[in-house]
């Protein structure tokens, strides 16, 4: 961990009822969570405003994903208006998921995280290789962000999001100091050095605190081990 607050995020990405959620919550709120680390969750849409009646204020609550401009005609669509209607501070972009699997690309969610921050909402801005990709040596394209404020930087190597295959601590380190090179030299060095980059693939409550131990991993974006609130706290406190 660097000097940035420590962030995990817990995507619960499209699980639950209303009765696993309830449990969920409640796991949480009697869970002990270092004081010094920003916590973030993101329920289906269906049941942020559930959990934003009955989650500790202690942790706050994101969107999956928004649209990318103001509401209006487009069925099926979440605004962001809409979402922070509901208490939420963050939303999560360019998730892998969306991009692979519904076929979102940059340009869609440079504006969708154009449009957020815009509104004052916080985006978790995922980034992510392929293997091929990696094995090619592209590691990652960072889309267009209008401005870096309130961005925290996801980084999951697509071959490590739920398949239980881990980066390694360094592997992981070695993207994220790319990635602040990367934002040193195409933004500035103070967005480098001030921007979070949290590592998302397979944490869990075993492997988090060795990736914690590295210098430029500043938090991580859970999937899987979200759904379990005392791992979930597990993760959270291992920055210390
Ligand atoms: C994710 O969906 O962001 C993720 C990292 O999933 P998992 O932790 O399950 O690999």
């Amino acid at each position: 961990a660097g000097s940035g607050k420590f962030f995990v995020g817990g995507n619960w990405k499209c699980n639950g009822t209303k009765d696993s959620i309830s449990k969920l919550v409640s796991d949480l709120n009697s869970a002990q969570l270092e004081s010094d680390v920003d916590v973030v969750v993101a329920p289906p849409f269906l049941y942020i405003d559930q959990v934003k009646n009955s989650l500790t204020d202690r942790i706050e609550v994101s969107a999956q994903n928004c649209w990318t401009g103001k509401g209006g005609a487009f069925t099926g669509e979440i605004s962001v208006e809409q979402v922070k209607d509901l208490g939420c501070k963050w939303v999560i972009l360019g998730h892998s998921e969306r991009r692979h699997v519904i076929g979102e690309n940059d340009e869609f969610i440079g504006k969708k995280a154009a449009y957020a921050l815009s509104q004052g909402v916080g985006v978790i801005a995922c980034i992510g290789e392929l293997l091929e990709e990696r094995e090619a040596g592209k590691t990652f394209d960072v889309y267009a962000i209008p401005s870096w404020d309130n961005v925290v930087i996801a980084y999951e190597p697509v071959w490590a999001i739920g398949t239980g295959k881990v980066a390694s601590p360094e592997q992981a380190q070695e993207v994220h100091v790319a990635v602040r090179d990367w934002l040193t030299k195409n933004v500035s060095a103070e967005v480098a050095s001030k921007t979070r980059i949290i590592y998302g693939g397979s944490v869990n409550g075993s492997n988090s605190s060795d990736l914690a131990k590295k210098e430029d991993i500043d938090g991580f974006l859970v999937g899987g081990a979200s759904l379990k609130g005392p791992e979930f706290a597990t993760i959270v406190n291992s920055v210390t």
